[in-house]
């Protein structure tokens, strides 16, 4: 393989090339880059928008943290990446200069009485898709007064709900403005407002491409699917954690974030259309709301907001090498904040292998996916 050498410079004067490129600065390229540049590499960062990190999927989420609820429609690999990252959340938050609003105290499923095979449904599917060590004490089935208790602003309204205990969330736009200064910190070379284009790469030791569904051309099989959400300010609702709303055609979730902020989320439609919340979508996802607590109804619109999934057929995170100078990071669909810790302390792993020699070729890289914890991570952007 030919590898540039990093610290070649054109002039005396001039920045040296960085060992490492990140294309796309939202969720993955932020938390990749700030990893890497802890790490002692030299990295430069392209985002084509804000340091705020406006222009991605990774502004619009909802940011729960939630394997377990996620395991009704979600595979184990999926399941088991999302509670792996739930740890190393809890270890890498704290090293950010700015707080970043994160706790675990569960996700709360809800269904009302007409709706029970909802519930049997998603109870099914959560049993067969987590390993059995997360079910444990992870599923907590409520009734009557224990519904109460676990969440009393919810009252005597749902008289069944289930406590999914370990589940957790976090601010996603605090933690994007906590990783853009973290990157400032670690005098990474920050080019935000620059749209790299496929074939006009920076210079770099190795490039690792996250710019999600920007990174289409690079992706034959790259979808996005449309998700909206609305923001509201709703005092005196007092949602301890995030629940969620069984509901045969309007499923939802109602995550709280600090100062009486919520999140109301969100759709899913096959469609790469950016364009602002539909009328029908706004109605349903806030009628869903008001169905979980009339009080709802008083909240202040803050915001309507849509963005597009970067998704791969199979609905699971992709890191691929292209043999060469470039890996690829993509497809974290609906579980990005979920599972972006793990996939990022993989990517820095296989990157460092790659600037050390230790892989060198596909034969390496086969060894090196066979011994990860992750295999079915690893894809080649060539035939194996
Ligand atoms: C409505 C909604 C709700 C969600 N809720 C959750 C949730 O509750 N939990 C969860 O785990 N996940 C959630 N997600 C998913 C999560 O947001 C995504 O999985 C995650 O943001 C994907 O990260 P990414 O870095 O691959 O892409 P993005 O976050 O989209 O980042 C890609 C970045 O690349 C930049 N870029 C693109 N092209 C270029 C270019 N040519 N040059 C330079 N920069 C470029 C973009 O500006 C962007 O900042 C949700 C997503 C949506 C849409």
């Amino acid at each position: 393989m030919h590898r540039s050498n990093p610290y070649s410079e054109t002039s005396c004067h001039a920045t040296p090339t960085p060992d490492v490129v990140v294309l796309g600065g939202g969720l993955s390229g932020r938390l990749i880059a700030w990893r890497l540049a802890r790490t002692g590499h030299h990295v430069a960062l392209y985002e084509q928008g804000a340091p705020s990190g406006y222009y991605g999927a990774a502004w619009v989420a909802a940011a729960m943290l939630a394997p377990l609820a996620e395991a009704a429609s979600a595979e184990r690999f999926l399941v088991e990446l999302g509670a792996a990252s739930l740890e190393r959340w809890a270890e890498w938050l704290p090293q950010l200069p700015q707080p970043v609003f994160f706790q675990r105290n569960g996700t709360l499923i809800v269904w009302h009485a007409a709706d029970r095979s909802e519930w049997l449904l998603f109870e099914q599917r959560v049993r067969k898709n987590a390993p059995i060590t997360m079910l444990h004490d992870g599923i907590v089935v409520l009734h009557g007064a224990q519904v109460t208790r676990a969440e009393p602003t919810l009252g005597t309204r749902f008289h069944d709900a289930c406590l999914l205990a370990n589940e957790g969330q976090l601010d996603n736009r605090q933690l994007l403005l906590a990783l853009a200064s973290a990157l400032d910190e670690l005098r990474v070379d920050t080019h935000w407002h620059t749209c790299v284009r496929e074939d006009a790469m920076p210079t770099a030791g190795l490039i690792i491409d996250c710019r999600g569904l920007g990174a289409k051309c690079a992706w034959s099989n790259l979808r996005g699917v449309r998700g909206e959400v609305a923001r509201v300010y709703a005092p005196g609702i007092s949602l301890s954690r995030p629940a969620r709303l069984l509901h045969p055609r309007y499923p939802l979730y109602v995550a709280p974030k600090q100062d009486n902020h919520y999140v109301i989320g969100a759709t899913e439609i096959e469609s790469e259309d950016m364009s602002p919340v539909s009328v029908r979508s706004t109605l349903e996802l806030l009628s869903a709301a008001y169905s979980l607590h009339p009080a709802f109804g008083e909240a202040r619109i803050l915001e309507l907001n849509s963005h597009c999934r970067p998704t791969l057929p199979d609905h699971c995170p992709a890191l691929s090498w292209d043999g060469a100078l470039t890996l690829r990071v993509n497809g974290l669909y609906r579980h990005g904040y979920m599972i972006a810790p793990e996939i990022a302390r993989e990517t820095i792993a296989l990157a460092d292998a790659l600037l050390n020699t230790r892989v060198r070729d596909i034969d390496d890289f086969n060894t090196w996916r066979t011994d990860s914890r992750w295999p079915k991570l690893y894809h080649t952007a060539k035939p194996d």
